[in-house]
């Protein structure tokens, strides 16, 4: 899911580097469209000299090929700028003039007859609602250049923006200043006239053509648009990687905790599985394997303070016997609670086997223990025990000696415990260790 995902995302990726590749190519590299004058014969063509101004000047049009003739006589007059123009009409069929404002470039294949340089006026002009009245064609916008040595340079190659519009139409329509500059987003005639300097005289100006090339599409709107498409692009990728690290953030979180509660579960089934292992499943005290450490905490002390006291319950054949093995059971049980009962919570009780049990003692001197062990026994004697049976018990202490292993410490306790049997039962006997080795 995620790497189809990836992967849509990745070709998405690819496919808006290549249009953003192919759209700057063709941008600077591509065809331009043209706006071709001379050769259409839809487009209507206007010959207009300064009789309009009140001069005297004659102009008249004809055509050869596909070529314009302009044959002009400038006549000296009181009108102080004489000329003879050629005008394309660019008005559509609504009335409207032709957006040029994607054009940059304009190419004038136009020149005198003879070599003589009088220079030759290019302009456009523009209609615009804020400061031209569609009746008087003296408010549409002069955008001009004027064109000198004809001859040596043609076709005349002119960069739009390097057209000006001139000082005394902006004076003459009281133009504001934000409107000052060149325009060319409603251009309604493309014109061709004689130059400011004309000399009176007969002249022919002969136009071949007028190309005016340019973007399809505005650099600016092409940039912008790009720059759109990017920053959308880079939002979606933003967001859709923001919810994703969020999603594995969360997935990862869960992951831990589930992880974090399996680790509990086995540290709990492990502590059982320890207690299982250490205790007696009866009475719940430790069992031999469960006491083993005690020993091995003192084992190698200078002076061990480490004292066992071995204890065995007397007849306790007799109960099982007589009472039944249910009965033994209970009996053991509540004995396991009388030594816990009476004894530290240092001291570790564990059950040995059977009916015998063993009570580990640190730090507890042999005096203690004997001490300890008749409290127990007196406690055992008069205990209320199940059926109102009376239960005693024997006790044979020791206490751990010097590089004494534990196997021959129990040993020496078992032995005093069993000369407390050997000694008519419910009673405490100690070791002597010296009495012991011989
Ligand atoms: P003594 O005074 O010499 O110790 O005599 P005793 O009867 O206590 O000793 P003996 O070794 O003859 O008998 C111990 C009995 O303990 C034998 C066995 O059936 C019983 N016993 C051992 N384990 C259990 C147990 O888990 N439950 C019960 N109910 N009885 C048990
Ligand atoms: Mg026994
Ligand atoms: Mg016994």
């Amino acid at each position: 899911m995620t790497i189809q995902h990836d992967l849509l995302k990745a070709r998405l990726l690819g496919l808006l580097i290549v249009v953003t590749l192919i759209a700057l190519a063709f941008q600077n590299f591509g065809p331009e469209k043209q706006l071709v004058l001379g050769q259409d014969d839809n487009i209507h063509v206007e010959v207009i000299d300064d009789r309009n101004n009140g001069g005297k000047s004659i102009a008249t049009l004809k055509r050869d090929g596909e070529s314009f003739i302009l044959n002009c006589e400038i006549i000296p007059s009181d009108y102080q700028w004489p000329y003879c123009e050629i005008s394309f009409i660019l008005i559509d069929a609504k009335g409207r003039g032709i957006d040029l404002s994607n054009h940059h470039q304009a190419t004038v294949w136009a020149k005198y007859s003879t070599p003589q340089d009088f220079g030759v006026r290019f302009q456009l002009v523009n209609f615009n609602k804020a400061y031209s009245d569609i009746k008087d064609a003296k408010t549409l916008k002069y955008n001009a250049i004027e064109l000198f040595n004809t001859h040596e340079r043609y076709p005349q190659v002119i960069q739009m923006h390097h057209m000006q519009v001139p000082t005394w139409w902006l004076s003459q329509g009281r133009i504001p200043p934000e409107y000052w500059g060149p325009e060319f987003n409603e251009v309604r005639g493309v014109q061709i006239s004689t130059g400011e300097h004309v000399k009176p005289g007969v002249y022919q100006l002969i136009i071949d053509r007028v190309e005016i090339s340019g973007k399809y599409i505005s650099d600016r709107t092409l940039y912008f648009s790009l720059l759109c498409v990017w920053t959308l692009l880079a939002l979606a990728f933003f967001v859709d990687t923001l919810r994703k690290t969020k999603r594995e953030l969360h997935n990862n979180q869960q992951r831990q905790k589930q992880l974090e509660d399996l680790n509990n579960l086995l540290n709990q089934e492990h502590q059982q599985l320890e207690e299982r292992l250490t205790r007696d499943p009866l009475t719940g005290v430790l069992n031999r394997d469960g006491l083993a450490p005690v020993f091995n905490q003192n084992v190698g002390d200078a002076t061990p303070q480490l004292s066992l006291i071995f204890i065995d319950i007397d007849h306790f054949k007799n109960i099982n016997d007589t009472y039944g093995h249910n009965v033994g059971d209970q009996v053991l049980l509540a004995f396991s609670q009388a030594l816990s009962e009476n004894t530290r919570t240092q001291d570790l009780i564990a059950r040995w086997g059977g009916e015998e049990f063993v009570l580990a003692c640190p730090d507890t001197a042999m005096e203690n223990a004997v001490g300890l062990a008749e409290k127990l026994r007196r406690c055992i004697e008069e205990n209320d025990w199940p059926k109102a049976l009376r239960v005693t018990a024997s006790f044979g202490v020791a206490q751990m000696q010097k590089n004494e292993s534990p196997t021959d410490f129990i040993a020496r306790a078992d032995r005093a415990l069993y000369v407390a049997k050997a000694q008519g039962r419910n009673c405490v006997r100690t070791s002597n260790p010296s009495a012991d080795n011989n």
